[in-house]
Parts: C-alpha cells; sequence; structure tokens
C-alpha cells in the first residue's frame, strides 16, 4: 500500500525494497543473467510493456554461477552461488544485488513505460492515468522544483513557528501523524513522527478497526543508533549530527550547530525511552486505552489537542503498541524545551520533504542515509525514484496498468494451482507430526482451511477519485498522497472489516503474510522469472516460488503465527505442551542462526530472525514435499547431471543469491527481521533429504547431526 507517499522518513529510495515496501518475506535476492535490453529500449520507446517482451530473467538453473569447487556440504551458498558472486559488482546506486533487486529494477522499467503511456493517452482530467502522468512528470520536473526552493516548506515552517505553547505543539504533532508504520503484516515500526499510526481490525476483536499507535520520532532506524558504545555506532551519531546541521543550514537557518545539537538531544532522549526492536515485535506488550485514559496513562502531551488534529478525536478506544514508549515520549512532550521541539519539527519537516525539494536537499540526505546509513556511493537514477513514488501514491492505479499488461489469467491459474499444491502439503505435515495434540492439530487445519491467498491482484482496486494531483507541485502532490492514504486508512474505523484488504500493490516483488486477515498477498510481480515460470522444470518453481508460498504459509503457523486463530484473533490456539515444544525448536533454530558471524564483531541476531527462518524451513520442507507430490509415479530425471533433488536444492539456495555491502549488511543485522541472504540459502542444512542429494558426511561445516536439524513442521 502507497502507506506513505509522504515519504518515508530514513528510507532512501534505493532502500525501499529492504524497508519501507520490504516485508515480512522481503529481501530475496540472487540470480543475474542480465536481462533485456529489449525491454528497457521497449520501455523507453513507449511500447506496450510485458506482453511484448520476453520475461525479464530465464528461468531455470544458472549453472555458470555455480561454484562446483565448494563442496555443498561445507558451503552450500557458495556452491550454488559462488561463480556469480565472484562475476558481480554491486551497482554504484545499490545497497545490495541480487534476483530480488534485479526484478524490482526490471517491474521498475516496465512501470515507467506504463506511466508514459499514461502521459501520452492524454486522458480526461481527474482520471487515474491522468494522475499517474502527472505525477510522475512533477517529480521529474527539476528545473520547477529548483526555481521554487525551500518555498513549499514555507508554510509548515510559520505553522511551527507560531507554536506559543504546549497546546500547539501537540496540535501540530498530530496534524503530523499518517498511516506510516505496520508492526505486524510489513515489520515497520519507524516513523518520523511522534507516534506512527496503524489502522486495522482489533489483536481481541476480528470484527472492528481500531487506530494502533507507536512509539516515533527517530531520524536514525533505531534506538541503538543513539545508545550503542559501539565505534560503528558513535561514528554514525556524529554524521547525523553533521546531516542535521548541513539541513538546517541549507534550508536557511541561523545558528545550524546549536539546532542540530538540540535535536540529536531530544532524539536521544526519545530513543532511551523507545522498545528495542524483539521488544516491538512482541505482539502480546501491546494494549488497549480508552481515549479518555491516555492522558492519565501517558501525561505530558495534551492529548485532546493531538487526537483532534490526527482526526482520532471520536475514536473511544487506542491499541497501544508500545505502552512504556508512548507515556515517555508524552512526558518528553511536557518536559523538553519548547524551543527543541521547534527545531525537531523543522528538521523533521525538511527531511520529510527532502527527495522532493532542490537537488541540494536530496543530496544532503543521500549523503547521510544512503552513503554514511547504507555504504550507497551513488544516488539512483530520477526516474527510477519517481516511479517508485508514483507507486507510493498511486499504486493501485499504476498496478491495474500493470496487471492488464502483466499478469496474463493463464499465470494467475498456475500460480493458484501451485498455491493449492503448497497448501495441500503443509496439511499433510500437519497430519504427520507426532509432537502435536490432536486439538491443536484440528485448530492448525481449520486455520489452513479458512487461509486466504491473493494472487496478483486484489479483487475490488482503490477509488482515488478523492486524491488531488497538481501538475507541477511534486511536493504538494507527495503530501496530498500521504494524507489521502490516511483518511483512507481512518475510514476503516467506520467500516466493516475487510479481511481481502491487499497491502501491497501488484508491481511490488514481494509476497507477504497478513496474520490478522489469516490471508496471504503474492503480488503479480514476484510471480514472475526466475521466481515462477511455467517453461521450467518442477524442481526449479517449487525450489524457488514454491520456498516462497511455503514461507508465507508458515507464518500463518509460527511463533507468530501460532498466536492468531483462524479469525485473525489473538488467541493461543496451543495447549501448552505444543507450544512448548514448539518453542524448543524454536530455540535451536535461534541457536543456529546467533552462530552465524559475517563480521569479527557482529553475530546474526537469532531472536530478532526467528520467524523469519522458522518460516524457511517451514516453508523448505513444504515445498519439497508438495514438489515431490507434483512428480507423482514419474521417476527423477537428471539434468545437467543433477537429479531432480539436487536442482530443487540448488534452485532454492540461487534464489537466494546476493551481495550486499557491509555498512548496509550491519544495518540490517540491527534492524531487519530477516537473516542475511548467504544464511537464508544454508536453510537446506534442516532437511534430510538435503544430506542425502550431496551426500553430506559429519565433517562437513554444514553438517548437523539428525537430532540437530530443527524440523518445526
Ligand atoms: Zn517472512
Amino acid at each position: 500500500m502507497p502507506a506513505e507517499a509522504h515519504v518515508n522518513p530514513r528510507v532512501y529510495p534505493a532502500a525501499i525494497v529492504r524497508y519501507s515496501l520490504g516485508v515480512r518475506y522481503t529481501k530475496r535476492s540472487a540470480s543475474i543473467r542480465p536481462l533485456a535490453a529489449i525491454l528497457l529500449a521497449a520501455a523507453v520507446a513507449g511500447a506496450p510493456a510485458c506482453r511484448k517482451a520476453p520475461p525479464p530473467l530465464a528461468a531455470g538453473l544458472d549453472l555458470p554461477g555455480m561454484d562446483t569447487s565448494v563442496a555443498p556440504g561445507d558451503d552450500f551458498n557458495a556452491y550454488a552461488n559462488g561463480g556469480w558472486i565472484k562475476a558481480t559488482p554491486i551497482p554504484a546506486d545499490k545497497p545490495s544485488y541480487g534476483i530480488f533487486e534485479v526484478l524490482a529494477d526490471e517491474t521498475r522499467k516496465l512501470t515507467l513505460a506504463l506511466i508514459q503511456e499514461a502521459a501520452q493517452a492524454g486522458s480526461a482530467a481527474g482520471g487515474d492515468t491522468r494522475k499517474i502522468a502527472d505525477f510522475y512528470a512533477s517529480f521529474m520536473d527539476e528545473a520547477g522544483i529548483e526555481s521554487k526552493g525551500i518555498g513549499p516548506l514555507k508554510p509548515q515552517f510559520d505553522t511551527i513557528s507560531a507554536i506559543a505553547d504546549r497546546h500547539d505543539l501537540a496540535r501540530v504533532l498530530g496534524g503530523q501523524f499518517r498511516a506510516d508504520v505496520d508492526p505486524l503484516n510489513d515489520t515497520n515500526f519507524e516513523t518520523l513522527n511522534l507516534l506512527g499510526v496503524w489502522v486495522t481490525q482489533g489483536l481481541t476483536d476480528p470484527s472492528h478497526s481500531f487506530p494502533y499507535l507507536l512509539q516515533g520520532g527517530l531520524g536514525m532506524p533505531d534506538r541503538d543508533y543513539y545508545l550503542s558504545a559501539t565505534p560503528h555506532m558513535a561514528g554514525l551519531r556524529n554524521e547525523y549530527r553533521a546531516h542535521i546541521a548541513a539541513t538546517f543550514k541549507l534550508a536557511g537557518f541561523e545558528d545550524p550547530d546549536a539546532r542540530a545539537a538540540r535535536v540529536f538531544a531530544l532524539e536521544t532522549k526519545m530513543a532511551a525511552v523507545h522498545a528495542t526492536r524483539v521488544e516491538s515485535e512482541d505482539v502480546h506488550g501491546v494494549v488497549s486505552w480508552k481515549r479518555d485514559e491516555l492522558a492519565a496513562k501517558a501525561p505530558g502531551l495534551d492529548w485532546a489537542a493531538l487526537l483532534e488534529a490526527a482526526g482520532l478525536k471520536d475514536v473511544p478506544v487506542f491499541m497501544i503498541w508500545h505502552p512504556k514508549a508512548v507515556p515517555g515520549l508524552s512526558a518528553l512532550a511536557a518536559s523538553e524545551p519548547l524551543d527543541a521541539w521547534k527545531d525537531w519539527l523543522r528538521f523533521h519537516a525538511v527531511e520529510r520533504a527532502a527527495n522532493f525539494l532542490p537537488k541540494p536537499f536530496v543530496d544532503e540526505r543521500f549523503n547521510f542515509y544512503g552513503k554514511a546509513l547504507s555504504g550507497i556511493p551513488e544516488l539512483r537514477p530520477r526516474w527510477q525514484r519517481g516511479v517508485d513514488y508514483t507507486n507510493q501514491a498511486l499504486g493501485e492505479a499504476v498496478g491495474r496498468l500493470y496487471v492488464q499488461r502483466c499478469f496474463p489469467p493463464q499465470t494467475k491459474a498456475k500460480v493458484q494451482a501451485m498455491v493449492g499444491d503448497l497448501v495441500k502439503a503443509f496439511g499433510k505435515r500437519i497430519d504427520a507430526l507426532t509432537w502435536m495434540s490432536p486439538e491443536t492439530k484440528a485448530k492448525a487445519k481449520q486455520k489452513l482451511e479458512t487461509l486466504k491467498v491473493g494472487v496478483g491482484y486484489p479483487d475490488r482496486w482503490l477509488d482515488y477519485a478523492g486524491l488531488e494531483i497538481v501538475k507541477g507541485d511534486a511536493l504538494g502532490n507527495a503530501q496530498r498522497a500521504g494524507l489521502f492514504e490516511y483518511r483512507r486508512q481512518l475510514a476503516k474505523l467506520h467500516q466493516p472489516v475487510n479481511r481481502d484488504e491487499w497491502w501491497m500493490t501488484p508491481q511490488t516483488v514481494n509476497a507477504v503474510n497478513l496474520p490478522l486477515q489469516n490471508a496471504l498477498n503474492f503480488p503479480a510481480a514476484i510471480l514472475q522469472a526466475p521466481y515462477f515460470d511455467a517453461n521450467a522444470d518442477a524442481a526449479h518453481n517449487y525450489g524457488s516460488m514454491g520456498a516462497i508460498i511455503g514461507h508465507e504459509i508458515s507464518h500463518s503457523f509460527d511463533d507468530q503465527g501460532s498466536q492468531f486463530d483462524a479469525a485473525g484473533r489473538l488467541a493461543n490456539w496451543w495447549t501448552k505442551q505444543d507450544f512448548d515444544h514448539f518453542k524448543a525448536a524454536g530455540e535451536a533454530l535461534a541457536a543456529q542462526f546467533d552462530a552465524y558471524r559475517p563480521f569479527p564483531d557482529l553475530a546474526v541476531n537469532g531472536h530478532q530472525t526467528l520467524s523469519e527462518n522458522i518460516a524457511d524451513v517451514a516453508g523448505l520442507l513444504a515445498a519439497y514435499d508438495a514438489y515431490r507430490l507434483s512428480l507423482g509415479a514419474k521417476p527423477d530425471v537428471v539434468k545437467d547431471n543433477l537429479s531432480g533433488d539436487q536442482r530443487f536444492f540448488i534452485s532454492f539456495a540461487q534464489s537466494w543469491r546476493s551481495r550486499i555491502r557491509d555498512a548496509a549488511l550491519r544495518t540490517d543485522i540491527a534492524t531487519d527481521g530477516h537473516a542475511p541472504e548467504q544464511y537464508r540459502a544454508d536453510t537446506v542444512r534442516n532437511l534430510d533429504a538435503w544430506y542425502d542429494a550431496f551426500s553430506v558426511q559429519p565433517s562437513q561445516k554444514l553438517y548437523l547431526a539428525p537430532n540437530g536439524r530443527v524440523r518445526v513442521w
């Protein structure tokens, strides 16, 4: 969803897939057989995209991309991907590179072609295609943006300067709220606003929607960036302070250093009351407070003024995701000097708008978020950012064009059949579990049977009639789109809960599990080669796309999914004994990942990444079963001297093919719920069939004794 056309603060656009749209599945990366110059040519020439073009990447195994000098049992990722890793540089404008990025780039090129067609079509004012064309053209009009300078922010600066007391402060803070976080579907916890808002059904009341309030306010990704004593973090803090000062200077404010010091000090106090990333993932920490309780439980903020400005004054009950941080932040609203708050508001106003302002602002922002934080040497071309922002602002309008062109009904039908296989395989795994009690099994089966799997695109498209797009007003368009989306989300508070709601656009290369809806979304753009291709053999499709589908299904039954029943209600549907067994199995997997050390001073956090790692194991197991089922009585076929099982596992590892810059890897390890790709590829070490397929011996590095292999499902 275009949750934050308003501009996602710290997400430098190159990283958009990783943090912003990135979801529970996210961050797939892998093989690249460079694509279709044809495609780009077609896109640039404005020729119809997709239908006439070949798939961006060939399906099937990439044999030259392997490194068969490495023993699969010692380093499976290097065996499957070593040739590609050696041969592939990370492009200068990217933090990392792999299949995921390649497909995202290709999809972006196709989307550009669709936007250009929309512009040429000359459609009527007020229509979706016209809005798409005008939004993009306004962003691309650099001369127009340069000529306006910082002018478009003047009204915001005036509003901030006019803040005379805490009542005014609360009003301004509340007026900035947007639907910009999503802690469950998207594990997106970051907002530049004091609090983030998410609207969806209640944790224990699936028949009504509620606003969820999350901690916010930090310019850096997480509290650790402010509080950790490591030299790496200390260095980033210095760069961040310099970035704040440089931003003030560019925007024409006096005493930039003093202002930067105030902003940084205030954010450091916010960080001190923030929950940790691991705490944020604990859905049991969420509480519900009645509107009248807010002032007593979180004193400091003028809640009445804040809620009125945020469009939330009539809401009777709030879900508080961070019940310690919200009072902490509220107290700061009373205790910290108004001048510090005003500087913080000014700085964040510029940060939110920076990518729609003149080049010096874009560059300054990139220097910190792109270079310092993610190690990306170069800013992406403007057209790519323009496509991404258009996707954020008018996501389903663009998605509708994308689906018409790029997602034929036959593909949808084939993927739906594959989903059916995976669901069947998962059901059989549940039946066969020896440790799970019959009661829990019955509930698991019920949940599986009522799972809603969205393939390609939503059944009903969003209506953008209420969104005004003005040609030549790049920043205003983005701001109106952010507000439009926020109001659309707030409107859900007065509507029946919609279990068919989509949370990703069709042109997103990703997939997502929606625990509260007991549903999955597989957008059209991930359902393309090499993840899925009707012409590739079953070993490939099941090892690659099958494992993705299995991954998402298993989220419905993992440490998070086990807490949501078939109706999406937060209710533990497991017996205690079953849950204890599951937890113990999870601990073994957490320990397995804790032992991975990409840097001498930094290990993967096995608990922070546990849900995703369990999903990888379970998804691979289910995909393997479904693959064997799909063969039926047919014998295994050897191709390229590789058995079907070998090709299945290599396809899986190749779907994780990726390279990443050190700085970006460190950021991911600190903040991401997913383990680095190289270790995800090694998930294979938990499957008995992998040992058989590659004759893995106890002396080899990835070998796990049979009782050390984690079989959660
Ligand atoms: Zn996931």
